[in-house]
């Protein structure tokens, strides 16, 4: 299944030990006419971790950290090891993964794959800026090992390229160093769209901002919601080795308001996936952060970032159907009359995200890219049979408002995104680029996905579905 249960595909699971068991799939693919696509841990909101019918490579297995060096923040490690795995091993040397998403589940691969994002992206880039070098295996057979000075190509090629030209092995990376930990938060309120681009602009200096936004109002309250802006709150003096006691008090809560099992929480967040729910949990939320405007908290790094884990499981209150988040990339200019019209055309619609979050970008050297100078708009909406319809023609609406203005979007979240849109953001030289990287790295075609099917089948040599 992707992560957000909205699409599914039966596909010939392997889970290879080693890079010579992942030759030999290669091998299998090739004498049985089929392809191959890579899953690292499955957190991928659509289909870029699928393969219907056809193989697909599991590697989260491969979870070995394989060099530590706790003196200068160098990690060596395989490409199934989890950004959890990661930050429990190095915040007690006082390091930190300086790029992590909005859960702590995705793995290393999966992460350099899509070349995923924080909330500090317009900070410190995204997660492949960090990743000093990395060896992977290419369908041909050959490994290749890549850096900045070394196979510049392919290092700008294959981070990002969702698993296209080859598989990643493993990979070297430069952590943040780190005094303390935490992160000093401060909660404030924002009455319309303008107000809280306006609150995210003027906090640029923060380490993080995010912007949590209420997509069930119109009106003059459109966009209105709710900033965090964090920062890292240097001790110098303080001593973050940690024992067993301290090192808890990093992580997530398992118990709600200290009594409520986290655990179970999401069959309570089922009574609200309706129209009515998403109204009173948004304005219970939105009422809240005006009450507490100007809030001010002390974090772990772990609590910050990974507040979409804080119940577990919390896709499940939206079974059936499952959900599906669209993500836009706005340039700066444009983005207050872009997020306006996508709002209204939202809570026009029968089907009104329940969440909507804004974060801020800035432009990078990555062959396939969605960032640049500006802001993203992510929103997710609950699918059920009565509004696939309706989802799929709102969503190509949007698409447009955000292609006209120039926009990009992110292929980690994408479920309905068609060959022509992709086409028209990626460019033709980007375009050109990456199918000469294609044949270069995989000739015979062996590497797909049920996501580079649907958005780019050229790409596969498929013909072209211009409907
Ligand atoms: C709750 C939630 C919050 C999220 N928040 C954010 C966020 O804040 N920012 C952000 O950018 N993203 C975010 N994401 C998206 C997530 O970070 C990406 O989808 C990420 O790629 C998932 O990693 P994964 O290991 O699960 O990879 P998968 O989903 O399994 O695979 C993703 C892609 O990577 C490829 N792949 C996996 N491993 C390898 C490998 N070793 N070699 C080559 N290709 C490989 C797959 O073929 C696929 O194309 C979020 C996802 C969830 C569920």
């Amino acid at each position: 299944m992707s992560w957000g249960m909205a699409s599914e595909a039966c596909c010939y699971v392997y889970y290879p030990e080693d890079e010579n068991d992942l030759l030999e799939i290669f091998e299998l693919a090739k004498v049985r006419g089929m392809t191959v696509g890579f899953r690292g841990a499955g957190q991928s909101y659509g289909d870029a971790a699928l393969n219907g019918e056809q193989i697909l490579v599991d590697l989260s297995g491969w979870n070995r950290i394989l060099d530590w060096d706790p003196e200068n923040g160098l990690i060596t490690v395989q490409s199934g090891v989890t950004i959890a795995q990661l930050w429990r091993r190095v915040v007690s040397s006082g390091w930190w993964p300086p790029v992590v998403p909005g859960t702590m589940n995705p793995t290393v691969g999966g992460c350099a794959s899509m070349n995923i994002h924080g909330k500090n992206h317009w900070q410190v880039g995204s997660f492949g800026d960090h990743v000093v070098d990395f060896k992977a295996l290419l369908p041909s057979g050959k490994i290749v090992y890549c850096s900045r000075l070394k196979s510049q190509d392919l290092y700008y090629g294959m981070l990002g390229s969702f698993g296209m030209l080859g598989c990643f092995l493993s990979m070297t990376l430069q952590l943040k160093q780190i005094s303390s930990g935490e992160v000093q938060v401060t909660a404030l309120s924002a009455a319309n769209l303008d107000d809280l681009l306006r609150i995210i602009d003027i906090h640029k200096d923060e380490d993080y901002v995010v912007g949590w936004v209420d997509c069930m109002v119109g009106s003059s309250a459109i966009g209105r919601g709710i900033v965090h802006t964090a920062r890292h709150l240097d001790l110098p003096s303080q001593n973050i080795l940690t024992d067993d006691v301290a090192m808890s008090t990093h992580e997530l809560p398992t118990k709600i308001l200290g009594v409520l099992p986290a655990k179970y929480l999401w069959i309570f967040l089922r009574m609200f996936n309706h129209r009515m729910g998403y109204k009173i949990v948004n304005a219970v939320r939105y009422y809240l952060g005006l009450l507490r405007n100007g809030h001010r908290f002390v974090q772990s790094l772990a609590q910050f970032n990974f507040l979409l884990d804080y119940i577990p499981n919390w896709k499940r209150a939206f079974l059936p159907g499952g959900l599906i988040q669209y993500q836009c990339f706005v340039p700066f200019r444009n983005a207050y009359t872009v997020f306006h019209k996508i709002i209204q055309c939202c809570t026009n619609s029968k089907s009104p995200p329940y969440l909507g979050v804004v974060k801020r970008h800035k432009a990078d050297d990555f062959l396939i890219s969605c960032n640049l100078d500006g802001y993203s708009l992510a929103i997710d909406f609950s699918v059920k049979d009565s509004n696939r319809a309706g989802l799929s023609s709102l969503l190509a609406e949007l698409d447009k408002i955000v292609l006209d203005a120039g926009g990009r979007f992110y292929f980690a979240k994408d479920s309905t995104l068609n060959p022509e849109v992709a086409r028209s953001f990626l460019g033709p030289k980007t375009l050109a680029r990456l199918m000469e990287l294609k044949l270069g790295c995989d000739p015979g075609g062996l590497l797909q996905s049920n996501l580079s099917r649907r958005i780019l089948p050229e790409l596969h040599g498929y013909q072209v579905d211009k409907g």
